[in-house]
């Protein structure tokens, strides 16, 4: 195993950290206190001073203006931009744009790649990636109701989706649909690119989520597709392959969200260690005289190391062996560092005290924010379930002593 990083990928996070705690970090305070729609014109300019630097798009295409970073050295990126909440979103490499960018360059035609793939890698657009439904398990998405039936050239699309996040802004949707209700529940649905300005894609709010609605880039919507009709030239990939595309955008898709949450763990885990160390908590003694606060640190460093070691393995497997064969490993992070993550948050807050729960630090944005990182994209359960499973297979017939 070679543990080793290369020079170019240690001048490159380098530069990374230095922006994020020169130019990131001081807008935090703003940030939270102020509606992030005010600070949509300053993160434009850091996106310019990203451009310069030549550090714009870190894990898309070349040929569409991207670094082409391959995934061990993005996930590394990932955790250095992590840190800060819109560290992605500066940067370029934001979700949910960046599965849709990675599907819309796998699947794409020609057309469809010059209309969105290319201003959207640019960051001249947004886009939204929009599944879950309302009133069906987003666990077991072969149960959706939206519908996609055809007429003359068109698609009409019918239905209601919620968590569709960053919608709020954003210049087109992916929208999964049902197109062959007869087929095999894997090949039912399909994905269509919708521009949110077409009549009947109506936004029909913000959700408040953990008390906060958002705006623009920090939303989920709900959506409401009524009678949303759209050139058939806008089906992405094949009819029916709505799932197979899925199962491209979540491989990878894991390892950044995940390497992202390793650098929430560090930033966390940096807070808590000054804070033991410089707050006094009885006369000459400060909390890192504590032993239970010791042992706090001790654990949250052995829990971060191993989840990030995890990940990074994960990432080399779906580089080396593919994403079908590492769905073991790729259930295996996504529970355990989201776990991870929110043991760390919940810890580093504790030992603020009163001041954790305050916006005057990140902690109490991150433990609101992140607790969703244990639902979405798969929650604990359905990997737990899944990595079980695929476990006890290879003891079907073993010989165990
Ligand atoms: C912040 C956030 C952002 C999101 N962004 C998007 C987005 O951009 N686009 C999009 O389409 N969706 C998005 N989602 C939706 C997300 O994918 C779903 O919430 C998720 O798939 C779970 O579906 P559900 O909410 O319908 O819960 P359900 O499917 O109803 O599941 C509820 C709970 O049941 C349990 N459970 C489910 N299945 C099993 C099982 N097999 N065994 C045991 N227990 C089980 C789990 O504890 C689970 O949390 C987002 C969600 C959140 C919270």
């Amino acid at each position: 195993m070679d543990f080793a990083v290369s020079e170019k990928m240690q001048t490159i996070i380098a530069m990374m950290d230095e922006f994020v705690e020169k130019e990131l970090i001081p807008l935090e305070p703003e940030f939270m206190s102020k509606s992030a729609k005010n600070l949509l014109p300053v993160f434009e300019e850091k996106r310019k001073m990203v451009k310069q630097m030549e550090l714009w798009a870190p894990n898309h295409p070349i040929e569409y203006g991207g670094m082409g970073l391959n995934l061990m050295e993005h996930a590394l990126v990932s955790e250095s931009l992590g840190r800060s909440p819109f560290g992605h979103y500066v940067f370029g490499c934001q979700a949910p744009d960046a599965g849709n960018i990675e599907i819309l360059h796998l699947f794409g035609t020609d057309e469809q790649k010059e209309k969105y793939l290319r201003p959207l890698v640019e960051g001249k657009i947004r886009s939204c990636f929009s599944m879950t439904e309302v009133e069906l398990p987003g666990s077991n998405p072969v149960l959706m109701d939206t519908t996609a039936v055809k007429d003359g050239g068109d698609y009409v699309i019918n239905g209601q989706k919620w968590y569709t996040s960053s919608a709020d802004g954003a210049a087109f949707a992916i929208v999964m649909v049902v197109t062959n209700p007869e087929a095999d529940p894997y090949l039912r649905a399909s994905m269509i690119i919708v521009p949110t300005d077409t009549p009947g894609f109506n936004l029909v709010r913000n959700i408040p989520v953990m008390g906060h609605a958002g705006e623009d880039y920090f939303s989920h919507a709900e959506i409401l597709y009524q009678s949303c009709r759209v050139g058939q030239e806008n089906l992405l990939g094949s009819e029916g392959h709505g799932f197979v595309i899925a199962q491209e955008r979540l491989g990878p898709g894991r390892i950044h969200h995940c390497m992202r949450w390793i650098g929430i763990c560090n930033r966390a885990f940096d807070l808590m260690c000054a804070r033991a160390r410089d707050r006094i908590i009885s006369p000459g003694k400060t909390l890192a005289t504590k032993q239970i606060i010791q042992s706090w640190i001790a654990e949250c460093a052995a829990e971060i190391q191993a989840a990030r070691l995890m990940v990074l393995h994960a990432a080399w497997m779906i580089e080396n062996v593919g994403t079908k064969k590492a769905r073991k490993e790729i259930s295996l992070i996504k529970f355990m560092v989201a776990n991870v993550m929110q043991n760390v948050v919940d810890r580093a807050l504790q030992v603020h005290g009163g001041m954790g729960m305050t916006d005057d630090r990140i902690l109490a944005f991150f433990y609101r924010h992140e607790r969703a990182a244990r639902i979405y994209d798969g929650a604990d359960e359905v990997h737990k379930v899944s990595v079980a499973r695929r476990i006890l297979r290879e003891y079907e017939g073993k010989q165990v002593r």
